[in-house]
């Protein structure tokens, strides 16, 4: 399961698997902004508030599964927009492996999955994530999350996900959501996505 661990207490920023004009679909100003600015903001409140907290020195998914209020919010961003990140890259686009044939065995095909997928992200009203999860039978699921929501709140293990903040495409796509999510599959790597199973 994907994860971070603090250092002294103090998370650090995760680094990109792609340089910031790499992946095309999303450029590099929005790069720019979302991973050095709003993700920044977040790893720096994080670090503010999980200072003397009693869950300082805890992995991050375990802060996300316990915390509340503003150290819960800035500790959800930081772990979704982490895995948000790592998930892209430039190679490994075929959906491959494990998650593959969990994929086809849970949703009939690809198609399906993607297409519930898209669905799911285009039509969650507000700020949040699209999520696909393993739930405790092993099943493969698609959730909708709110604002800083995780999966791993519900006792699902995430594995792949779809920002839908409009801060994440606003600069390259405006108000066309629906265009942003079609463009993420061209990016995704699937090693990255097994990795965390
Ligand atoms: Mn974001």
């Amino acid at each position: 399961m994907y994860d971070l661990h603090p250092t002294n207490g103090q998370f650090a920023m995760p680094t990109l698997p792609f340089a910031a004009d790499a992946l095309g679909v999303i450029s590099a100003k929005t790069i720019e902004f979302h991973y050095g600015k709003h993700l920044k903001a977040y790893v720096d409140n994080l670090n503010k508030l999980i200072t003397g907290s009693e869950l300082a020195g805890k992995p991050l998914s375990e802060v996300v599964s316990h915390a509340e209020g503003g150290l819960f919010n800035n500790a959800g961003q930081v772990l979704n927009h982490s895995m948000y990140f790592d998930q892209f890259g430039t190679e490994n686009h075929d959906c491959c492996g494990e998650i593959a044939d969990m994929i086809i065995r849970d949703f009939g095909s690809f198609d399906t999955f993607k297409r519930e997928f898209e669905q799911k992200g285009t039509s969650l009203f507000g700020s949040g994530w699209v999520w696909l999860s393993k739930d405790s039978d092993g099943k493969l699921t698609i959730t909708q999350e709110p604002n800083a929501w995780n999966p791993i709140r519900r006792g699902l293990q995430p594995l792949l996900t779809f920002d839908v903040w409009e801060h994440a495409y606003y600069l390259d796509y405006q108000n066309r959501r629906a265009d942003y999510i079609a463009a993420l599959w061209s990016i995704v790597d699937w090693k990255a996505v097994n990795a965390r199973l």
